[in-house]
């Protein structure tokens, strides 16, 4: 694994930015820093998208240093049949970029002859600079061409530069929604965001039996069954880093339901009352039907309000997870927030978390490692949520870590997963609490 190649030094600046206000109308000052970075790249949302669209395959196109990481990050499972490879392309000039297209050509060639049974195949780009000089757009549609009807062929890119490593999720999704069927006249609602299949398992019967539907996922489990998508979609985000996925579905025609994340008992409330209000269903009856699970998920998280209430967290910029899970663990939790850093702000897709936090917490935009690392040194938090590569560094100091990768390989979202999502931040303090006795 290894953090993005690109490392960039310019001054941090302070902005008073009149665009995040909250419900009380007042103005959040955001920390915007554009400094050096440690993040890991888009490549690693193929870990997860791999087993979530099953007939696909992801290739890679890039370095040997690409296929470490994709081994590594993924190396802890083991398949009969891996659905992700690396294509390398070695450093070659200008006029050897025709030879990497036949190349190109053949390594999909054999990889579909030995497997038939992929019906999706991704070429994934990477940043070496003899990478970026392939189109694989291009090539993408080449091969498309050759392979229909049995085969699709899309390309994103996963590349490092200037990307976290959950836009990589996002690239894909958005690849995939120009191939999307277009939707007849019924209203239906699109849930946006690769989830666990158990957690769409448990909102699928949650929207049932609140009326709301026809219902669909994006990514869908099979290409097979990609959902229909226009005018008259309503669509759902449930996970807060698919900006230019949104985009792609609202040049469709779809519309958002603005909503907080379903991160939390109450996250996951407000985030069905949305759909619930568009749908027209009645208050009385969404009472009822998310009751269990509000009373459930409450029942859950107690013993962890004990734990966690009152603690200092410190949110380094990492997953886009950042603002809905300070949310949730100040609001329902009691936790203390001293910085949230997040790479990006999506301010219109976040403006109902925005409104939820407290105001005295420091938001902070993109990164300077450096200043940053001095703040939270500063703050001297019981907890720090960052990425591997400044865990151990900062656990060698004292301090305790939780790495922000493994809230996207959890199942975290739902009125189910509530508690897990806070056993995540309060096993850290536990293990360091028994160390110390
Ligand atoms: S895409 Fe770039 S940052 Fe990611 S593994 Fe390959 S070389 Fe490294």
């Amino acid at each position: 694994m290894m953090p993005s190649p690109c490392r960039e030094s310019r001054q941090s600046v302070v902005v008073q930015d009149e665009s995040v206000a909250d419900a009380q109308s007042t103005h959040r000052s955001i920390l915007r820093e554009r400094g050096q970075r440690e993040v890991f790249c888009g490549l690693t949302g193929i870990v997860w998208l791999h087993r979530k669209i099953q007939d696909a395959f992801f290739l890679v196109v890039g370095s040997r240093t690409c296929a470490h990481l994709i081994q590594s990050a993924a190396g802890v499972m083991i398949f009969a049949e891996p659905r992700f490879a690396t294509a390398i392309i070695e450093e070659r000039d200008l006029a050897g970029l025709a030879d990497a297209n036949e190349e190109l050509d053949k390594t999909v060639a054999q990889l579909l002859d030995r497997r038939p049974d992929i019906r999706l195949l991704f070429l994934v780009g990477s940043c070496p600079s003899e990478v970026i000089k392939l189109d694989l757009t291009r090539a993408a549609q080449r091969l498309s061409k050759t392979y229909a009807p049995q085969v699709r062929v899309l390309s994103y890119s996963g590349s490092g530069i200037e990307t976290t490593f959950t836009q990589g999720e996002d690239a894909c999704l958005a690849s995939l929604v120009p191939e999307l069927p277009e939707a007849g006249a019924e209203r239906s609602l699109l849930v946006v965001g690769a989830l666990a299949d158990v957690v769409e398992d448990q909102f699928t019967r949650l929207f049932g039996a609140l009326g709301v539907g026809p219902l669909h996922y994006l990514p869908s489990r099979d290409s097979q069954s990609l959902p229909a998508v226009g005018p008259n979609t309503h669509y759902l985000l449930a996970q807060p880093f698919l900006n230019d996925t949104a985009r792609a579905l609202e040049e469709r025609g779809a519309k958002r339901l603005a909503a907080p994340f379903p991160l939390g008992a109450e996250g996951t409330t407000q985030w069905l009352k949305a759909a619930a209000d568009a749908w027209d269903i009645d208050d009385a009856h969404f009472q009822d039907v998310t009751k269990p699970g509000r009373n459930r998920s409450s029942r859950a998280l107690e013993r962890y309000r004990d734990q966690l209430s009152g603690k200092k967290i410190f949110f380094f910029p990492d997953s886009q997870l950042e603002i809905p899970i300070a949310r949730f663990l100040h609001k329902e939790l009691g936790m203390h927030l001293t910085e949230v850093g997040t790479p990006f702000l999506q301010r219109q897709h976040l403006e109902r978390e925005l409104s939820q936090l407290p105001e005295d917490v420091q938001l902070s935009e993109g990164q300077d490692v450096e200043r940053q690392l001095d703040r939270c040194r500063l703050e001297s938090p019981d907890l720090v949520v960052c990425g591997l590569g400044l865990a151990n560094p900062l656990e060698a100091e004292g301090l305790t870590t939780k790495w922000a990768i493994e809230l996207v390989f959890s199942p975290i979202h739902g009125y189910e997963q509530a508690a897990d999502l806070a056993e995540l931040f309060a096993r850290p303090l536990l293990r360091k609490e028994s160390l110390e006795v």
